[in-house]
């Protein structure tokens, strides 16, 4: 066997023991160390499932904290309207990297890349050539999602790196590009991710009326859903994932997460942008644990909110199936957790994440039974470099925003 990691705690709260072979958990149990090539110890450590961003613009990676005061439609028109157009294949490369790092560091060990920055082929090598150095798993989804030859290479993805389609979607784009983007989707058993607000006069009705609905579809944000829409969604298997820092941040209006859970829906989390939100999940976490204990009473367990950002989020990206929980058979995507050592055999561990952690708190993370940060420290990706080094490309991408807000 290639890897042990001893003397950990579960979330449940009970010691164990996690198995890794060729990437992938095999038993979780009593080990002795002679089983394992490597043996990592996890004493005083939480041992948790890598957290899944279900919806993140990781090109944004350089532009973090531009917009503080933005407005959708700012954002609109400055972010993907001016600095988007200004990166270079070497831009994408780097943002991704930076913003992959920031991911890893936190604990993110999938991310669901909603990829503008894949408007050439050239582009897209850029996103996926960073993928393959940064060793984070990534669901990189098309965000040229015309550009079929490019889209199918995609699809053909198989491993730590797979393909989606990023779409503008019946809201914010022509119904018929939609009706063929998602069909592709489907087609090539990808996921389709588009923008979404629901509401009373939303297209969620037409579209199921045009069968378009379906686990190969994933909505975000729907902060206006109504509770007919989510039981719809619900029925069809559709994946929903909400944002909701930025959505807050940026008043697109209340988060959906509990209006979904009503219907009997599980949504996943994201961070979406980094433009005025944090690269990491546990504020998103908290975020919905204070609206979910708002909207169904204070006695809900914060642990139970653990899910939507691992296997809820993996779900919604198509990727439920092989991470999400540390379990026999999925891959070795893990993190163990520091800052609960008095509470292993006694408290409530998962409650305990949700509530009071942080990024500073990751300790070690391994994607694909790799590790990517040990010890507190990202191994082979430099954060403090990479952030040197994309200083240039924010200025450059930035210079158009703050002429703008600066016009207004
Ligand atoms: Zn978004």
């Amino acid at each position: 066997m290639d890897l042990l990691i001893k003397g950990g705690h579960l979330l449940s709260g009970d010691r164990a023991d996690v198995l890794v072979d060729g990437g992938e958990i095999i038993a979780v149990g009593a080990f002795p160390a002679t089983d394992a090539a490597e043996v990592i110890d996890a004493d005083g450590l939480v041992v948790a499932p890598g957290l899944v961003d279900g919806h993140r613009h990781v090109w944004q990676a350089p532009l973090r904290g531009i917009g503080a005061d933005m407005t959708l439609p700012d954002y609109l028109v400055t972010v993907l309207g001016r600095a988007l157009p200004a990166y270079s294949p070497h831009d994408a490369h780097l943002a991704t990297l930076l913003g992959a790092a920031e991911a890893l560091d936190a604990g993110i060990t999938t991310i669901f890349d909603w990829s503008n920055a894949t408007r050439t082929p050239e582009h897209t090598d850029a996103v996926l050539d960073a993928y393959a150095t940064a060793g984070v798993r990534a669901v990189v989804a098309h965000g040229n999602p015309d550009d079929e030859r490019d889209v199918r290479r995609l699809a053909g993805l198989r491993g730590r790196v797979t393909g989606a389609l990023a779409i503008l979607g019946t809201e914010y784009g022509p119904w018929d590009d939609a009706v063929r983007q998602i069909e592709l989707a489907r087609e090539l058993g990808l996921v389709a991710s588009m923008h979404a607000g629901g509401g009373p006069a939303s297209p969620l009705r037409r579209m199921d009326e045009a069968g378009l609905l379906g686990p190969h579809l994933q909505l975000v944000h729907l902060n206006a859903l109504t509770g007919e829409d989510a039981k719809l969604l619900v029925d069809r298997g559709v994946g929903v994932i909400v944002t909701p820092v930025v959505e807050a941040t940026m008043g697109h209006g209340a988060s959906s997460f509990s209006r979904f859970a009503d219907a009997g829906g599980r949504a996943g989390l994201g961070t979406d942008v980094v433009v005025n939100a944090p690269p990491d999940l546990f504020e998103p976490m908290r975020d919905t644990l204070r609206s979910h204990r708002a909207h169904n009473g204070t006695t809900h367990p914060a642990g139970a909110i653990l899910a939507a950002a691992t296997i809820d989020s993996a779900n919604a990206a198509g990727v439920g199936d092989i991470v999400g929980t540390v379990t026999p058979g999925k891959r070795a995507d893990l993190i163990l957790l520091g800052g609960l050592t008095h509470l292993l055999d006694t408290g409530d561990l998962a409650g305990a994440v949700v509530t009071t952690l942080g990024p500073a708190d990751v300790h070690t993370v391994l994607v694909d039974g790799r590790v990517v940060k040990r010890d507190g420290r990202l191994v082979g990706l430099d954060l403090a470099g990479l952030r040197r080094s994309t200083v240039e490309l924010a200025r450059r991408a930035h210079e158009p925003v703050t002429q703008a807000v600066r016009a207004r």
